[in-house]
């Protein structure tokens, strides 16, 4: 069966210490990777059109949060391959430090790019009251259609954290696609209604991992869901700040094993 590898970066900048921040160089090598193989790289909504018995598997890098880099560094590298890509905004923080501002969200939809939502304040989903999930997942779509005069179909759920009845809200929201930061491969053609599941680069990510970002073989993938499942417990048990203090003192004890290696 034909299946969709789909990517997740965030921000790309040097020397920043955020667990989910990579390098400059780290994203090019990724891009390299993905060049390397010869299979279409395409937006989601794209890839959604897939027709049944398609028999190509499918790649699509995906870009959450609308970090700056977004228009500075990813826009000119995906330009220089001639790819395209899916870039999820959080409606609330364009035009702040460090994010998009609304002329370089339109920039990325005029150069082919395809344009989500990542609402409007990334807050857990889960936890909030049933008016509030619906206009952080309603309010974020209508503004990015507004501005953009186009329609916004797919959705990306801040910080992977979801529940059947934060999917089932997103549907009825009018969502096509619903990305969330759970490790593998999906199924072509995509199923209406099942969860778009992704590979995450972060700090954490060495060469081990490059070697596999395109075809996951199996035990990388369950080291990977294992990783994302042990990340998944933490930020439950523990507060915000101890989950990004436990998580940055593992990123960098990663980091330092593989400079030493
Ligand atoms: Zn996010």
């Amino acid at each position: 069966m034909p299946t969709l590898t789909v990517l997740l970066f965030h921000r790309i900048a040097d020397g920043l210490d955020r667990p989910s921040d990579i390098d400059g160089r780290l994203f090019l090598r990724c891009l390299e990777r993905v060049r390397a193989v010869a299979v279409p790289v395409q937006t989601l909504a794209e890839a959604a059109r897939a027709p049944a018995g398609t028999s190509e598997d499918a790649i699509c890098l995906t870009f959450d949060d609308g970090w700056e880099s977004d228009a500075t560094v990813a826009l000119p590298a995906l330009a220089r391959m001639d790819a395209r890509a899916t870039f999820f905004i959080t409606t609330g923080h364009v035009g702040t430090p460090s994010f998009l501002s609304w002329p370089q969200v339109r920039e990325l939809a005029e150069s082919g790019m395809e344009l989500g939502s990542h609402t409007c304040s990334h807050p857990d989903l889960t936890q909030l009251a049933p008016d509030e999930l619906r206009r952080e997942l309603r309010a974020s779509r209508e503004e990015l259609q507004e501005r953009l005069g186009r329609s916004v179909d797919t959705l990306s759920i801040p910080h992977g954290i979801y529940s059947h009845r934060v999917l089932a809200e997103a549907v009825d929201a009018g969502y096509a696609r619903v990305c969330v930061s759970r490790p593998g491969q999906n199924p072509l053609p995509l199923r209406a209604g099942r969860p778009v599941r992704r590979n995450a680069l972060h700090r954490g990510v060495g060469e081990p991992d490059l070697a596999h970002l395109v075809r996951p073989d199996r035990a990388t993938l369950l080291r990977w869901q294992m990783s994302y499942t042990g990340r998944a417990v933490l930020r439950r048990v523990l507060s915000d700040a101890q989950y990004a203090r436990v998580r940055g003192a593992a990123t960098a004890y990663l980091a330092r094993g593989r400079a030493r290696r």
